[in-house]
């Protein structure tokens, strides 16, 4: 069975397939990247599962390059920057002892290593990061990007001050975004969250994309597209990329920490804290499930049009190492 077949059993049904190509359609080329590999247990993840398994699992990043008129080099954006290689630059000691539930933990080959072993050095070749979500396995080292805007969802800035649900104060690495460097991504236009909202937000509009209600279309262009995905915590957000006229690719960040929740084979988890409440991976649970049918209602209204990845795929991961960085996707 296929990557498309195999995904959304659920049979959502719909009928906004994704746009055909526009004339002079442009297209984004993609790379995976290494950020790094840490270990999850299931029994914090997925229903059913084996009490005494766990996974070292990839923290997938990917480089993106979108053709720039007139010049001879692309403008490149880096999704998500994985393990700090450092890990002794987690400041918080919360974040210290979550790392020890999280062994092994490898960082040595990040993002930098993986851009600078291609010819590409972030210190001046990078444009734009775009977080999915500042969770320490996904914010890397961002000062390894002084030239690079940051584009983060709505309410990122407020909970790198705030903390959030199921992130408190004591696990968020303040300070850790270059902010003069930051832009953010303004609120869904129905979100329950616009006192989270950045002052400054930039100027992209949120519109539906086939069956995701909220997409930005960062280019302008229908090349890359950045995708609401609410749930998993405040601001995260997905990536579509239109890399040919028949084909995209779904970056699908932490919506999911195991492949097998989208394929429908898993539902995600919800287990005692410990203080005899449920909780998941999740901060709002039904949000992340929403967010989940959007994402299995894409890849069946698209079917093979649409190849999709989460973070933590080590499935993908290992069956596709030939089309990480100087290699390409597509
Ligand atoms: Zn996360």
């Amino acid at each position: 069975m296929s990557q498309a077949q195999s995904a959304g059993q659920s049979h959502l049904g719909s009928t906004s397939p994704l746009p055909h190509p526009a004339k002079d359609q442009v297209y984004v080329r993609v790379s995976a990247l290494n950020g790094g590999f840490l270990t999850l247990p299931e029994r914090n993840f997925v229903t059913d599962p084996d009490p005494d398994k766990a996974t070292t699992v990839p923290s997938m990043c990917f480089l993106i390059e979108h053709p720039r008129q007139d010049a001879s080099t692309p403008t490149r954006l880096v999704f998500d920057l994985g393990i700090k290689r450092d890990l002794t630059k987690y400041k918080q000691p919360a974040t210290q002892h979550h790392i020890t539930t999280r062994q092994p933990v490898y960082s040595t080959a990040d993002v930098k290593s993986s851009l600078l072993n291609g010819g590409l050095d972030p210190s001046k070749d990078i444009d734009y990061v775009i977080l999915s979500h500042i969770h320490w396995d996904h914010i890397g080292l961002p000062s390894d990007y002084p030239e690079a805007k940051f584009i983060v969802g709505s309410g990122t800035l407020y909970i790198l001050e705030n903390g959030a649900p199921c992130y408190p104060l004591e696990r968020i690495e303040r300070g850790s975004l270059p902010e003069h460097q930051v832009v953010e991504l303004p609120p869904v236009p129905d979100s329950d969250r616009k006192h989270m909202a950045a002052a400054a937000q930039s100027d992209h509009q949120w519109q539906p994309l086939s069956v995701l209600p909220h997409a930005v279309d960062f280019f302008g262009d229908g090349s890359l597209w950045i995708v609401d995905a609410p749930g998993h915590i405040h601001g995260h957000v997905n990536a579509l990329l239109r890399v040919a006229a028949d084909k995209w690719v779904y970056l699908g960040g932490d919506c999911c920490h195991d492949r097998r929740i989208l394929t429908g084979e898993k539902g995600i988890l919800e287990y005692d804290n410990g203080h005899g409440t449920l909780k998941s991976s999740h901060a709002e649970l039904s949000k992340a499930r929403a967010t989940i049918k959007n994402v299995q209602k894409l890849i069946e209204t698209n079917g093979e049009a649409v190849e999709w990845v989460v973070a933590h795929d080590w499935k993908w991961c290992s069956g596709n190492q030939h089309r990480f960085f100087p290699n390409y996707m597509y």
